[in-house]
């Protein structure tokens, strides 16, 4: 049995969505079945919630998905025990506003920044967010630091931009829907505009 299989195992004996990976709702499914409240008699525990972080992060954190903000909290808060303060700096992004960036350095000025029309970003779908890793106030756009805090969002289930073979993008990382599993980006970008026009459920 794989570690997947039996966290999908647990997933499943606990309600909650069964994709393989214990994120903070698993956690939470699994807090509130095994770690007992100390006062007797009281309603049964709520889940957990995970406490909010910083200002400017939650305000990115908040135009992403539901499933998906808990994911960028703990990402911060995990960072954070480790020494490393990092900040959400980029959350969802409308169509225009993805083809506004995609104009820059063709049709209008500065230099190009990215090779996404609108609909083609994952930050169009609530599922991506970008990090900045922060040494005091100071942004560093280079840091190792990246690459550990690349580890602990692949620990809490999250795909991590820097894995990736063409252009490699250490800030980034999404929650991959889990019928996703293994699809090629330019076919899992078709599904969520799909989704997204018909007014479907992204990660269900
Ligand atoms: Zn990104």
């Amino acid at each position: 049995m794989t570690i997947e299989e039996m966290i999908a195992a647990v997933q499943r004996e606990l309600g909650v969505q069964v994709d393989g990976r214990a994120g903070p709702e698993t956690w939470g499914a699994i807090h509130r079945r095994l770690v007992k409240p100390t006062a007797t008699g009281g309603p049964p525990p709520a889940a957990p919630a995970i406490d909010a972080v910083d200002p400017r992060s939650e305000g990115h954190i908040a135009t992403l998905l539901p499933e998906v903000q808990p994911l960028a909290r703990a990402l911060v808060q995990k960072a954070a025990q480790h020494d490393i303060r990092i900040r959400v700096i980029s959350g969802t992004r409308s169509y225009a506003e993805q083809d506004a960036l995609y104009a820059q350095g063709r049709t209008a000025p500065g230099s190009k920044v990215t090779n996404a029309r609108g609909g083609h970003s994952n930050h169009n779908f609530g599922i991506a967010f970008d990090i900045g890793v922060f040494e005091g106030n100071k942004y560093r756009g280079e840091s190792v630091k990246y690459k550990a805090v690349g580890a602990l969002g692949m620990e809490l289930g999250l795909e991590w931009g820097g894995n990736w073979k063409t252009i490699v993008d250490e800030p980034h990382f999404q929650l991959r829907p889990a019928w996703a599993a293994g699809l090629a980006e330019r076919d899992l970008l078709a599904e969520l505009r799909a989704r997204t026009a018909a007014g479907r459920q992204l990660l269900a």
